[in-house]
C-alpha cells in the first residue's frame, strides 16, 4: 500500500532521521528492521510503500530502550535461541521453548540439527528391552517401588555406581559365606564367631571405603554385625545345606535367577530360605510376611530338583542382625504365595510391555531422578513445554 497518509510519512521521515542520527554499528540491523516489518520496497520501480496486512505502527516496532533486538535473519534467529537457551537468568520455559524450537526447527532456514557436526545419531525407537528379560527377585521388588526408577538403574545403567552401603553388603556376604562353608561341611548349625572374625578382618583388609578411616568405620560397623549375629543365633538348630545357592524358576515363559544366601534344614524333610540383610532398619513384619523377595525364593527352591533331596520349604526369612533384637528375623507368610506369585507375573508382564510409569512416595527422597521425574512439579514444566 503506497504511503498516502500524513502522519505515516511523518512517521517514516522521523524514523529515518534517527537511524541516521544513530551510531553506524546499529544502522544496517534498524534499516533490515524497517523494510522487513514496516515497509515494502519494489526494487524493479523504485517505490517504497506501507507493507500489506496492517503492519504495527513504527513506535511499536522499535525495541524498547536497553532491550536487545529481536532477530531478523534464520542466522540471528538461532544464535538468539541459543543465548535464550544457555542464559540462567531467562525463564524456564523460554529456555525450554529455545531448546524444542532448536531441536525440532519449524523452518527449513534454521538448520537441522542432527546435521551439525559431531551430533551423535538417533537411538533406536524399538524400547528398552532388546529380548525377553530375564528377572530377578530384587529387580522385582525395585520395579514394583517404581517402575521408572528401575528402568534408569537397572536397564539403562543410569548412575550405576555401587555406593559404601551395597560395597558393605557385598563384602559381609562373603565374610558370611566363607565362615558358614565351615558349618557346612561340619554339619553344624553355624560356624564359631573367633572363625567368622578372622575372616572378617581378611576381606575388610583389603577393602577400600574411600580412605583409611572410613574403611576402620565400616569395619567397626561389620564386626557389630558379626558379634550380633553370632552371639545370638537366630537359626536354633537348623543345619546349612546350601550356601549363595544359585535358584532358576520359569514363570509364563520368562526365567527368573536368584542366589539364596543360605538354605538350611529346620527338621528333616523341611528347609528354611534365609536371606541376610545388613541394613540397620528392617521393614515392618507385615511387609517381610508378602515379601516378593522371599515369595521367590520359596517358590524357587521348591522347585530345585538339587534342594529336593533335603525336603521342601516350609519357611522363608530374612535375618537383619543390626536390628533391634525383636526384628532380627522377619518371616515369609507361606499362605500368602499363590497370590504373590500373581504379583510377580503381573510385574514380569509390565515390565515385558515396557511400562516405565512412575510410582512417586517416600522412596523418591532418595531417588537421584526426582529433577527429571514428570510425577513432581519441579520437572512437571519440562514434559509440558
Ligand atoms: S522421583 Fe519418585 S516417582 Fe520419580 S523416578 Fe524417582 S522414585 Fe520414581
Amino acid at each position: 500500500m503506497p504511503i498516502l497518509n500524513r502522519q505515516d510519512a511523518e512517521e517514516v521521515d522521523q524514523y529515518i532521521r534517527r537511524l541516521f542520527a544513530s551510531p553506524s554499528a546499529g544502522r544496517a540491523q534498524a534499516l533490515r528492521r524497517l523494510f522487513v516489518e514496516k515497509l515494502d520496497f519494489a526494487s524493479a520501480t523504485g517505490a517504497v510503500t506501507l507493507a500489506a496486512g496492517g503492519a504495527p505502527s513504527l513506535a511499536q516496532l522499535r525495541p524498547p530502550p536497553g532491550a536487545s533486538p529481536l532477530p531478523i535473519t534464520p542466522r540471528e534467529a538461532e544464535a538468539y535461541l541459543r543465548r535464550v537457551l544457555i542464559d540462567p537468568a531467562e525463564s524456564a520455559p523460554r529456555r525450554l521453548a529455545a531448546a524444542e524450537v532448536l531441536a525440532r526447527p519449524p523452518s527449513a532456514a534454521l538448520p537441522d540439527p542432527t546435521s551439525l557436526p559431531m551430533a551423535v545419531g538417533r537411538g533406536p525407537d524399538t524400547g528398552v528391552l532388546s529380548g525377553p528379560p530375564v528377572l530377578s527377585p530384587s529387580q522385582a521388588e525395585s520395579y514394583d517401588q517404581c517402575p521408572r526408577r528401575y528402568v534408569l538403574e537397572r536397564r539403562l545403567h543410569v548412575l550405576d555406581s555401587a555406593g559404601p552401603y551395597a560395597q558393605f553388603g557385598s563384602l559381609i556376604h562373603t565374610v558370611l559365606e566363607r565362615a558358614e562353608r565351615h558349618a557346612l561341611e561340619a554339619m553344624v548349625p553355624h560356624a564359631d564367631l573367633v572363625v567368622a572374625e578372622q575372616i572378617l578382618d581378611e576381606v575388610f583388609g583389603s577393602a577400600d571405603f574411600g580412605g583409611p578411616n572410613l574403611t576402620a568405620a565400616w569395619r567397626k560397623r561389620g564386626l557389630r554385625l558379626i558379634h550380633s549375629l553370632y552371639e545370638d543365633w537366630p537359626g536354633g538348630t537348623a543345619i546349612p545345606i546350601a550356601l549363595e545357592h544359585p535358584l532358576v524358576y520359569e514363570l509364563d515363559g520368562l526365567t527368573w535367577r536368584g542366589l539364596a544366601d543360605r538354605v538350611e534344614m529346620t527338621t528333616p524333610g523341611e528347609l528354611r530360605i534365609v536371606d541376610y540383610k545388613t541394613m540397620a532398619s528392617p521393614p515392618t513384619q507385615n511387609d517381610a510376611a508378602v515379601s516378593i523377595q522371599l515369595a521367590f525364593y520359596y517358590m524357587a527352591a521348591g522347585a530345585d530338583p538339587s534342594l529336593a533331596e533335603f525336603g521342601q520349604p516350609t519357611a522363608a526369612e530374612f535375618w537383619f542382625p543390626l536390628a533391634d533384637r525383636k526384628k532380627k528375623t522377619l518371616a515369609f507368610q507361606p499362605a500368602r504365595l499363590a497370590e504373590l506369585g500373581a504379583r510377580l507375573r503381573e510385574i514380569a508382564g509390565r515390565i515385558r510391555n515396557e511400562d516405565w510409569t512412575p510410582r512417586p512416595g517416600r522412596h523418591c527422597g532418595r531417588c537421584h531422578f526426582r529433577l527429571i521425574c514428570p510425577a513432581w512439579p519441579e520437572s512437571r514444566q519440562g514434559f509440558a513445554a
